[in-house]
């Protein structure tokens, strides 16, 4: 086996692979340059969809770009929205939801994902997750207003009911203090859509 447990990005999609299967229909919260809505859309299939989301315009087009670049544009919706009103757009259930919290890479810093909406949006997700389905978080640390967000989301996090779901999170110890770190959300099996 030759995996490698550099990249966050890298170890969460192992995870999404493992429980998202061709049909299933996704979400991504935070499109940014797409290139987590174009794993999720090869991921989907022809047959499933993925809903992506992010504010700023620049965003929506580079994912746009990139899913035209490899002809998967068919199978993903693309809103200039925000995701902390998820469920005006999307009311149907979702086997997966990645968030990539945080700012563009490359563009204006001072847009960033903010506690209360992705606290909103989290909620949203969380009334249209699958049993057995699954929310990535990735959550970074510093940057202005960063530290706040991951702490509100964690404590929103810890205080779910562990009847329903499971909450895993996950971070380099050798590394900085402010490194960024993952969180993993399943709701158990059992429970009703
Ligand atoms: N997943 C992306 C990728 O694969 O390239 C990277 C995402 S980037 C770290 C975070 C993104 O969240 C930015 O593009 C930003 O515009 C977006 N964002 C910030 N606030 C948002 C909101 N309220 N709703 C939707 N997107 C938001």
């Amino acid at each position: 086996m030759n995996k490698r447990i550099q990249s966050i990005q890298d170890f969460l999609r192992d995870i999404l692979q493992a429980i998202v299967k061709p049909g299933d229909i996704v979400l991504d919260l935070t499109a940014g340059r797409g290139r987590d809505t174009l794993f999720l859309a090869r991921l989907v299939g022809s047959e499933g969809k993925v809903h992506a989301f992010d504010i700023q315009e620049e965003a929506i087009e580079e994912t746009r770009l990139l899913l035209r670049e490899h002809n998967l544009e068919d199978r993903v919706l693309l809103y200039q929205w925000d995701h902390g009103r998820l469920l005006e757009k999307v009311q149907e259930p979702v086997q997966a939801a990645m968030f990539n919290l945080g700012y563009l890479p490359g563009h204006n810093k001072k847009i960033t994902t903010q506690a209360s909406s992705t606290l909103a949006a989290l909620e949203g997700v969380l009334q249209l997750l699958r049993p057995g389905g699954i929310i990535s978080l990735t959550l970074y640390r510093g940057h202005a207003g960063g530290l706040e967000e991951a702490q509100a989301v964690e404590e929103y996090l810890r205080n779910l009911s562990r009847q329903h779901f499971c909450v895993l999170r996950g971070e380099y110890i050798n590394q900085v203090s402010d490194a960024p770190y993952w969180i993993l959300v399943q709701k158990n099996k059992g429970d009703t859509e």
